[in-house]
């Protein structure tokens, strides 16, 4: 019953134009179940085994997304039903994605992730690389026709200092306005997915439109 509970409460502290990504990584079916049940329809996985054996079980009108770091090697695994990859962060890796993507005669729909942390140990792009790979998949429609950009993603750094997560989230923000003109049929930015369970009102206030939340519905890992 709590999970319905903590699902409840945070979904009616959410502004509508903000998407709930409930993370269910290590958790039991039961557990999604009881979200499912409870209306919840966008889950999110970090380790791809993990994701699929769940997506096999389970009701098939729920949203898959991939939020760990992805390995080109297992990509083709998710491919025939993954809704959005939150982690892409290399041209090879959205290089794989479309490759699977077009054997299965699908479009999937990707964020991609930017280094926004001071620690070391996130992954993603720094600020020139999101414009090479941005440049890069507009350039060459052509090869990038069975995937679509739609957004970022990021992570601030796992810290208290409420400051530094605010300034991070504003600076992905700010990276985020300077590419929402652009336009082609693969590749429009318009989901920002930022905000865990300890910081996602920080984030939703910097202007996340995703955010993904883990322990506070599901409890602590
Ligand atoms: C685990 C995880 C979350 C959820 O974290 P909580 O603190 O449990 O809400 C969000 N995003 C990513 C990328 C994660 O790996």
């Amino acid at each position: 019953m709590y999970i319905a509970e903590n699902l409840n409460t945070i979904k009616s502290q959410l502004p509508v134009h903000v998407t709930l990504v409930a993370v269910s990584k290590t958790k039991p079916v039961a557990d999604l179940m009881e979200a499912y049940d409870a209306g919840q329809r966008i889950f999110g996985e970090n380790k791809i085994q993990e994701m699929t054996d769940k997506w096999e079980v389970m009701p098939k009108d729920i949203e898959w997304h991939m939020i760990g770091h992805v390995q080109t090697n297992k990509v083709k695994y998710m491919a025939p039903y993954v809704n959005l990859i939150h982690g892409v962060d290399s041209l090879k890796l959205l290089q794989e994605i479309n490759k699977q993507a077009a054997k299965n005669n699908r479009v999937i729909d990707c964020l991609l992730q930017v280094y926004i942390a001071e620690e070391e140990s996130k992954f993603g792009l720094d600020e020139q690389e999101l414009d090479e790979l941005l440049k890069q998949v507009q350039h060459d429609k052509e090869n990038f026709k069975n995937i679509r950009i739609v957004g970022l993603m990021g992570m601030a750094t796992f810290s208290e200092n409420q400051n530094q997560i605010e300034k991070e989230f504003k600076h992905l923000k700010t990276i985020f306005d300077k590419h929402n003109q652009l336009e082609t049929s693969n590749l429009k930015l318009e989901t920002l997915s930022m905000g865990m369970s300890g910081d996602y009102q920080l984030a939703i206030s910097c202007g996340s439109t995703m955010v993904r939340i883990g322990s506070s519905i599901f409890g602590s890992r």
